[in-house]
């Protein structure tokens, strides 16, 4: 579904991703893990095309991305779930999930909307409150929603658990395994990798702008090296 090869990416002169090279099979879970840095925010920016400056290539089914414009990749089914979640505040939450949906027609709109509601009840309770007004957890599970509405067919998710108490971590957790059993194709950038790898068919770890290590996301939990940089163990 996609592929990445050789993907250098640069912020003016520096270089801060090295030689990236990765596959997103269709309907998997990919988790990516790092330390504070590494370079995976710029990664998911460079697919999503918010980070234009980059070599090498990302294949995405069968096309080639470069020069494709981010809202075009949009189009095309790449949806970029942000860190920090970055949504608007003074805005309510319906109208937050609504601007996910701004390049479906309007039937599709109505019947997404309906389906994020089914998917996250909370989110109906407080359709018409101001998005500001949510927990951190409420706010991803909106975030999570609006990046759904333009029918992805591969979802970018950086650092989904940041900031959020530990029953809201182990929510979002329980709601991207739903996801992923749902048939969504998930690339997940965390920190956390004590939940996101056991989530993984397959997963990578990025020191400094590089990928140093991959595999099954069940194989990393008991690697030697991960265990000690990324698991406390
Ligand atoms: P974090 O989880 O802390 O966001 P990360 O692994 O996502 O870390 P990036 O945010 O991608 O890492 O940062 C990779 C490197 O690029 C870091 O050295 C960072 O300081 C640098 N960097 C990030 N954004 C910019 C920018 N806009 N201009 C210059 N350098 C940047």
């Amino acid at each position: 579904m996609m592929s990445l090869r050789e993907v250098d990416a640069f912020y003016g002169g520096i270089q801060c991703l090295h030689q990236v090279t990765m596959e997103i099979m269709p309907g998997s879970l990919v988790a990516l893990v790092g330390s504070n840095g590494a370079g995976k925010t710029t990664l998911l920016k460079t697919i999503s095309g918010l980070q234009a400056n980059h070599g090498g290539t990302i294949g995405f089914n069968g096309r080639d991305l470069q020069g494709i414009p981010a809202y075009q990749r949009v189009k095309m089914g790449i949806a970029h779930c942000p860190e920090g979640r970055q949504i608007f505040t003074e805005f309510s939450v319906e109208e937050n999930i609504r601007t996910g949906g701004y390049l479906q027609p309007k039937a599709t709109v109505e019947e997404d909307l309906e389906r994020m509601y089914a998917l996250f009840p909370i989110l109906k309770n407080k359709q018409a409150e101001l998005a500001g007004l949510l927990s951190g957890g409420q706010q991803q599970m909106l975030a999570i929603a609006r990046a759904l509405m333009s029918r992805p067919r591969v979802l970018l998710l950086d650092e989904p658990s940041m900031g959020l108490a530990p029953l809201m971590v182990q929510e979002v957790f329980s709601i991207i395994a739903r996801l992923r059993q749902e048939g969504v194709t998930i690339l997940l950038v965390e920190q956390n990798a004590y939940e996101a790898l056991p989530l993984a068919d397959w997963a990578y770890v990025m020191e400094t702008g590089r990928i140093v290590l991959g595999g099954k996301g069940s194989e990393l939990m008991h690697n030697e090296q991960v265990r000690e940089a990324y698991l406390g163990m």
